[in-house]
């Protein structure tokens, strides 16, 4: 299952590891469903493309 996570004051979220930057504080916001709002990481689509029905 993919882990979406973002920082706190933003709204992009990321869920490739290989993303440069992929959130690895401790202090984050985590979804395991596709967000409904925010925005997805540009590069982490890039390195990592979603399942279209994710
Ligand atoms: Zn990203």
């Amino acid at each position: 299952m993919t882990e979406f996570r973002r920082r706190q004051n933003s709204e992009r979220w990321h869920w490739s590891k290989g993303c440069s930057n992929y959130p690895t504080e401790k202090d984050v916001m985590i979804s395991h469903t596709k967000p409904e709002y925010g925005f997805l990481c540009e590069e982490c689509k890039e390195k990592e493309p979603l399942e279209k029905d994710e």
